[in-house]
């Protein structure tokens, strides 16, 4: 199968982006603010709660980084005239993070105004290692402003159950993930094991601390153990929630947790730039190939 992956990797540059959009298009979750909302309220019908993601990030002007910071914030108040049940997951690279700390901190305040007048949750995602002290020092100094606002913990990085240590509490909002960035071995957890054995802990820790977590993995074992420890433990359903990404087929799963009474959370792309997002995501983690081609070949089997 690596060796698959390897190959589909190499020829993904030269294939059609028709194709491309063919494999990648359950993964996005349409090209304009409309064909996304659409798919937010059919979501919302089966009982998914939303976290809404405009595809792209590291820009390299500020007039970029305003365009967008005005899109999310304008997507705010599109969620509450619409009713739906999403919030929004944003890149601090995609506000202008590489620009400089006082340009990406104005435009994170304009985002949680927006997040504030709409009484909505705004959450930061996790980039690579470069970003990690840097999005948790803007995120501390902004939830002094408004604490409905939360970050991403990634497993693989050994710094992070320091970091679930230091900033736990009872208004800690944390989605807890194995982390997708190809990093420096010294600085992360390179067993698949290792990997697991630390999520686990890590969701543990947070909620024994009074965190809400966001559980976001596809990896069935680690929701089968987390929800058995959670239900031995009497772990309040307000205090934690599953993610998962929008188009991976698990759907009978997440109906079952949802009937269970559970929050299960869809995280949605969507946007123009969802062919480099396809390939970059491609290039930086082989494994993405097997799922593409699990998914070329069901669709086909679809057709049929
Ligand atoms: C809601 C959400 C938000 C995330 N936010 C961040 C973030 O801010 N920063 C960050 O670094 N990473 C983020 N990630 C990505 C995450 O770190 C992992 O790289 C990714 O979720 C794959 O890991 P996994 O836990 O699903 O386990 P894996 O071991 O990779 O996968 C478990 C099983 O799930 C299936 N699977 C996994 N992914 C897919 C897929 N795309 N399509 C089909 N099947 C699949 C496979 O069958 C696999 O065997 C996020 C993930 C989710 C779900």
């Amino acid at each position: 199968m690596k060796l698959i992956n390897y190959l589909i990797i190499q020829i993904i540059p030269f294939l059609p982006k028709v194709f491309v959009r063919l494999v990648a298009s359950p993964y996005i979750a349409g090209i304009t603010d409309d064909e996304m909302l659409v798919n937010v309220q059919k979501l919302n019908n089966k009982g998914y709660d939303v976290a809404i993601d405009i595809l792209g990030e590291h820009v390299k002007t500020e007039k970029e980084a305003t365009e967008i910071t005005e899109r999310y914030a304008n997507l705010y108040d599109r969620i509450t005239s619409q009713d739906l049940n999403a919030n929004l997951s944003i890149k601090l690279s995609h506000i202008g993070q590489d620009l400089g700390y006082d340009i990406v901190k104005k435009n994170l305040l304009i985002l949680v105004g927006a997040a504030k007048k709409n009484s909505n949750f705004l959450r930061l995602d996790m980039e690579n290692i470069p970003y990690t002290s840097e999005t948790i020092k803007l995120y501390k100094e902004v939830f002094k402003d408004y604490n409905k606002i939360g970050i991403v913990i990634q497993a693989y990085l050994h710094r992070s159950m320091q970091d679930i240590k230091t900033l736990s509490s009872n208004s800690f909002n944390v989605r807890i993930c194995k982390g997708i960035y190809v990093e420096d071995p010294e600085l992360v957890f390179s067993s698949y094991q290792d990997i697991r054995r630390n999520y686990i802990s890590l969701v543990k820790e947070a909620l024994k601390r009074g965190a809400y977590v966001g559980i976001a993995t596809h990896d069935e074992y680690l929701m089968d153990e987390l929800y058995k420890w959670i239900l031995e433990n009497n772990i309040s359903k307000k205090s934690f929630e599953f993610q998962v990404l929008h188009g991976v087929p698990m759907h009978k799963k997440l109906k079952k947790l949802i009937d269970d009474g559970n929050t299960v959370r869809v995280y949605v792309p969507y946007g123009d730039n969802w062919y480099d997002y396809s390939v970059r995501r491609l290039k930086e983690n082989p494994k993405m190939a097997g799922y593409i081609i699990k998914n070329l070949f069901s669709s086909i089997f679809r057709l049929k």
